[in-house]
């Protein structure tokens, strides 16, 4: 199924924001990949494999997960302890709810595409894992994600997810449980479940036929808030550009900013305008550090608070740990182990270093744009056209 402009994943933005749909759909933009985003779907196909072929995530360390970008090339990813730690949690959650009901793993629909044609005909999605135990209706949503923490909470992707498996079985559902599982949030609760009823779903099947009309409408609404953050339509929102002139007005009150239409501007002019975002970023940069440096020294930063990162638990005493847990876990304890760097092999190996070289590559590095002066490789898609049919002896 291709991805709808009113899929569940984009719930958020599009019931706070009816015009983000239209805006998104009237820019022709292929934007890059984001990695952590790609990272995500590499966990996910993990996720899946594991739950239909009913295996331990730890069974598939150092097999390799390919996943298509934006522009259709492909990434590979190399299962690691860090992929298989937060398919376990997802996986062990699942079938401990399963034990509790009897039952197998049968019942799960995993990666299961999806329309709800009694919404809107474009209305559908993918749901993670579904299923039904007794009178309830579960709703897994696998999250891969480190620093946005998600809560189930009328959750409205998930509750869109959930609303197929809920339409089907709504005759023996008395309890839905939306349960969010995000084994890599950098804090908060790690499995998170949400308690909804039946009355709540069918009224979201209109909160959800509603916000979907209200995008087709001739003058929708547009919205700024926190979900424009993924919207494809920033560079050339009005309603964007309103909200950043209003807070620059608050310190630069005599300027007047006048924000482009992104997608308009020509090659020229962008690479203008690109040396000058240089520097309003490092104006941005320094405000940002002496804002920090005033918190630090005790003042008050309206809006601001001075907090801490999160951080993941750590040992007390490594060793301690290993004394008390070795006899039960064995070898079980320990991480995956990890082949050193070309230039940790050749220290080493001190004599004969060069025996490592038939064995090492240099990949090609992620394309990227940056200032002419400072390319090492000066790429340039129309160089290459101008040589394309030059003949060298
Ligand atoms: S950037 Fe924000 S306000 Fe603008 S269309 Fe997207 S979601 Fe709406």
């Amino acid at each position: 199924m291709g991805h709808s402009n009113t899929s569940p994943s984009g719930a958020e933005r599009f019931f706070e924001c009816p015009g983000s749909v239209t805006a998104q759909a009237a820019i022709d933009l292929i934007e890059p990949s984001n990695p952590a985003a790609l990272e995500g779907i590499a966990i996910h196909e993990l996720a899946a494999k594991c739950m239909k072929e009913n295996i331990d995530p730890y069974e598939c360390i150092g097999e390799t997960i390919e996943v298509k970008d934006n522009y259709d090339e492909i990434h590979e990813y190399t299962v690691n302890d860090d992929f298989a730690f937060a398919v376990r949690m997802y996986r062990n959650t699942i079938l401990g709810i399963l034990a509790e009901h009897n039952l197998d793993q049968k019942v799960l629909q995993i990666e299961t595409e999806f329309k709800l044609p009694e919404v809107d005909k474009k209305a559908g999605g993918t749901t993670d894992c579904t299923f039904l135990a007794s009178d309830t209706l579960y709703v897994f949503d696998l999250k891969g994600g480190r620093g946005i923490i998600v809560d189930p909470a009328e959750n409205r992707q998930c509750m869109y997810y959930g609303l197929r498996p809920y339409l089907d079985t709504k005759m023996f559902v008395k309890r839905i449980i939306i349960g969010i599982i995000q084994p890599r949030a950098k804090e908060g609760e790690f499995i998170k479940m949400w308690e909804t009823t039946p009355k709540r779903m069918s009224a979201f099947v209109m909160d959800l036929k509603r916000a979907i009309n209200l995008t087709r409408v001739k003058k929708p609404d547009f919205h700024a808030g926190k979900w424009c953050q993924f919207c494809k339509a920033q560079g050339t929102c009005v309603s964007v550009q309103n909200k950043a002139i209003m807070h620059a007005k608050e310190v630069l009150p005599d300027i007047e900013p006048v924000f482009p239409i992104i997608t308009e501007l020509t090659a020229v002019q962008i690479g203008k305008a690109l040396p000058a975002l240089e520097a309003i970023k490092g104006i941005i940069d320094t405000l940002q550090g002496f804002a920090f440096t005033l918190a630090s020294k005790g003042e008050d930063i309206p809006n601001y608070t001075l907090t801490r990162g999160g951080k993941n638990r750590a040992y007390k005493d490594e060793q301690a740990v290993i004394d008390a847990f070795y006899t039960e876990l064995g070898d079980d304890m320990y991480g995956e182990c990890k082949l050193r760097t070309p230039a940790q092999m050749e220290k080493l190996l001190k004599k004969g270093k060069a025996r490592l070289n038939d064995y090492v590559f240099k990949p090609e590095g992620d394309l990227k744009l940056v200032p002419t002066k400072e390319a090492k490789d000066f790429i340039s898609r129309k160089v290459e056209d101008v040589f394309k049919n030059v003949k060298l002896d």
